[in-house]
This record gives structure tokens, C-alpha cells and sequence, in this order.
């Protein structure tokens, strides 16, 4: 059983909903999915580390500038500190689908860069994600994909079931009703250091 020290959240249809444009462009167009704060609570009571992997192609295609960005993601981690909650890293890719850079998902950059930084195994490592590129991802930089069914999750699922999504499927891939529920499993399955109590 896994006992993960590092989770990664994928942002739109994972943390907030996703707008009805495609794209957050504002700080109020920011707004948290119900129970992923608490989820996060959870997670950060208990020690473990918080980042975030988003592809923000707003950028590079033109439609909000890099600091537009900056205060969609100030609101975020504003908000999310109001509940004890602090986000170690995030990490965007900001570039358009034809840049041909390496970090837009469902290529692993943002995710090998996550771990780098984070200093902590791959092994205990785990991406929660709603969209097929998502678990992709994951399953690129080596890591466990696990499938929230809000955003794209639920036809991400669907998909998942007619097996459109090539070389994803296996054991460790689990799928949850939301972030709250995801949290709850990596809590129940830790196991604590020596010394350590949860
Ligand atoms: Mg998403
Ligand atoms: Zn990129």
C-alpha cells in the first residue's frame, strides 16, 4: 500500500470549476469546487507536501498575460491559507499546444519538476487529476495517476471504461467522488514515521 508524502492536484475540475469560457481569466472566475478545501485541510494537517500541475495555454495563446495569472493564482493561495493550507509549489504551463515546449501535459515536465524540487520519491508520490492527459502525465513521470470524477472526470472515467486511453489502466490507478475523498484515503493509508502520530 502506497504512503504518500507528496500530492499533486491537477486545478481546473480538480480545485475549481472550469469556466464556461475554457479559461479562468480573473481572480473571481476562481471558484472552489465544494469540499476540496476541507480535502486539502486534511492533507496538510498531516504533514503532506501540496503542489500543483496546470496547463494555462490562456497564456501563451494570448488571452490573459502572465500576471493575470499571477492574481488568479494569489486568490488561490490566499483562500487556501485562510483554511491552513499551503500549496509547496505550482507549476503551470503557460504555452500554447503548438509551442512544442515540454512541459504541457500530457508531457511529464511539470511533474518531474514537482518531484525534483519536492525531494521526495516518485514511489510516494501520487497525481490527482480529472482529464485522460492527466493520467497520461502521471504515468510518464513515473507516478500514481488517481481520477477525480469532478471536471472531466466523469467522462475521463467513462473513457476510461471503453479503454480509449491507452496504457494508463493498473492496480494503483483509483478513482474518487472528489479531493475530500481522495485526501481521506491517502490519511487512512499512511503510515507514521517512527516518533511520528497523525
Ligand atoms: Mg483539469
Ligand atoms: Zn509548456
Amino acid at each position: 500500500m502506497p504512503n504518500f508524502r507528496h500530492v499533486i492536484l491537477d486545478r481546473d475540475g480538480v480545485l475549481n470549476a472550469e469556466a464556461p469560457g475554457g479559461f479562468v481569466t480573473d481572480p473571481e472566475q476562481f471558484q472552489w469546487l465544494s469540499n476540496v478545501l476541507d480535502g486539502l485541510a486534511l492533507l496538510s494537517r498531516a504533514g503532506i507536501r501540496l503542489s500543483v500541475a496546470t496547463n494555462q495555454s490562456c497564456v501563451g495563446r494570448g488571452i490573459i498575460d502572465a500576471a493575470a495569472l499571477d492574481r488568479v493564482h494569489k486568490k488561490m493561495t490566499v483562500e487556501a491559507a485562510l483554511w491552513g493550507v499551503h500549496f509547496d509549489g505550482i507549476y503551470v504551463c503557460p504555452h500554447a499546444p503548438d509551442a512544442g515546449c515540454r512541459c504541457r501535459k500530457p508531457l511529464p515536465g511539470l511533474l518531474e519538476s514537482a518531484i525534483h524540487e519536492s525531494g521526495i520519491a516518485a514511489s510516494e508520490t501520487v497525481f490527482i487529476g480529472d482529464a485522460a492527459t492527466d493520467l497520461q502525465c502521471a504515468r510518464a513521470a513515473g507516478i500514481t495517476p488517481w481520477l477525480v470524477r469532478t471536471g472531466k472526470g466523469k467522462n475521463t472515467e467513462a473513457t476510461l471504461g471503453r479503454g480509449e486511453i491507452p496504457r494508463v489502466k493498473g492496480p494503483d490507478l483509483r478513482i474518487f467522488d472528489d479531493v475530500l475523498q481522495a485526501g481521506n484515503a491517502v490519511i487512512s493509508e499512511k503510515k507514521p514515521k517512527k516518533g511520528e502520530t497523525l
